[in-house]
């Protein structure tokens, strides 16, 4: 509660000599029956919340905001840019529509591997493995970085504590290490590899499709998303130019953006910055607290997260980011 009316008054004071604006970060548009790591905002409240912003606030295009940004120039009053992670089929399906019939633009960020894919990302395969099956086999045995792990699975409390402890550990592995344990964990737990309907990626043609509507701009989101921390630089480079060259052979089109997997402090480094510098991009989105300001540096660029509010919850919060 301090450290909340402290980071208040700072953002208060910080208003008061520079307008701010602020990015909020979406993931998905969508109903789900569940939705453990929070990832979806129901079309209802989307609808809700870009409506809000079109009457409460000031829009920016991707173009404009870039700009602003890259130069370090003041932002106008009440700006709000709107921006979505991965790459799921309902930003698309439901979430380009709703910004379309709005006339409103939302900056997509998509992670390569999964384009035209039938499988899940890595968390929505550890969400089904262990937290959607009414029974596991009794006890899990891994091996994870050279560490033998156990855990026992025999309950859904089991099964839970265990989801939240191999969550983090995946996170930091290189991508075929982890990709080679989910194969393992899917074939333990005796589902297909093919991932759910309601979880699928984007394809080709939607990508396309979604390229060619002005409530769209299209960015980079690595390959595999891995955390860019963990790799070698070399590998980051692969990762980062991969996911850069497919959308613009793709989509036959400059990729000007980017944002880090995960998007914490810890999860890019120095290298991370430099490489995206050298791929050309002109901005990158982090993932952590906070609002834009001239100073803010344009390669680490702080969003908001956004979670599943009704219009009255969404206001409130965004208020808080603005001196009205
Ligand atoms: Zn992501």
């Amino acid at each position: 509660m301090v450290r909340r009316t402290a980071a208040a008054i700072q953002r208060y004071a910080l208003n008061l000599v520079d307008t701010p604006a602020v990015v909020l970060l979406y993931h998905r548009v969508t109903r789900l029956p569940a939705d453990p790591q929070l990832l979806s905002v129901e079309p209802d409240n989307f609808y809700d919340h870009i409506a809000w912003l079109k009457t409460n606030y000031t829009l920016l295009t991707i173009d404009e905001f870039t700009t602003l940004v890259s130069e370090g120039k003041k932002m106008p009053k009440r700006a709000v840019v709107i921006t979505f992670d991965d790459g799921y089929a309902d930003n698309c399906l439901e979430a380009l529509p709703i910004l379309e019939t709005l006339q409103s633009q939302a900056l997509f960020y998509i992670t390569t591997s999964r384009l035209d894919a039938r499988q899940e990302l890595w968390w929505d395969d550890l969400e089904r493995i262990f937290l959607l099956p009414d029974s596991l086999p009794s006890s899990l045995d891994l091996e994870i970085n050279g560490r033998s792990c156990h855990w026992p699975t025999g309950t859904k409390k089991e099964r839970t504590n265990t989801y939240h402890l191999i969550h983090p550990l995946l996170k930091f592995l290189v991508p075929t290490e982890r990709d080679r344990i989910i194969g393992h964990l899917l074939q333990w737990a005796g589902l297909d590899a093919m991932g759910r309907p309601s979880h699928r990626m984007l394809t080709s043609q939607e990508l396309i499709h979604m390229h060619r509507s002005p409530a769209a701009v299209i960015g980079a989101h690595t390959h595999r998303h891995p955390a860019l921390s963990a790799l070698t630089k070399e590998e980051q480079r692969e990762e980062i130019f991969r996911s850069r060259d497919i959308l613009a052979n793709l989509l036959q089109d400059k990729i000007l953006h980017f944002s880090y997997p995960f998007g914490g402090k810890k999860d890019y480094n120095q290298d991370s910055i430099l490489l995206c510098r050298e791929a050309g991009f002109k901005m990158t989105g982090s993932n952590f607290y906070g609002q834009v300001h001239r100073w803010t540096d344009p390669w680490q660029v702080p969003r908001i997260l956004v979670r599943n509010w009704p219009k009255a919850r969404f206001a409130r919060h965004l208020s808080k980011f603005f001196i009205s």
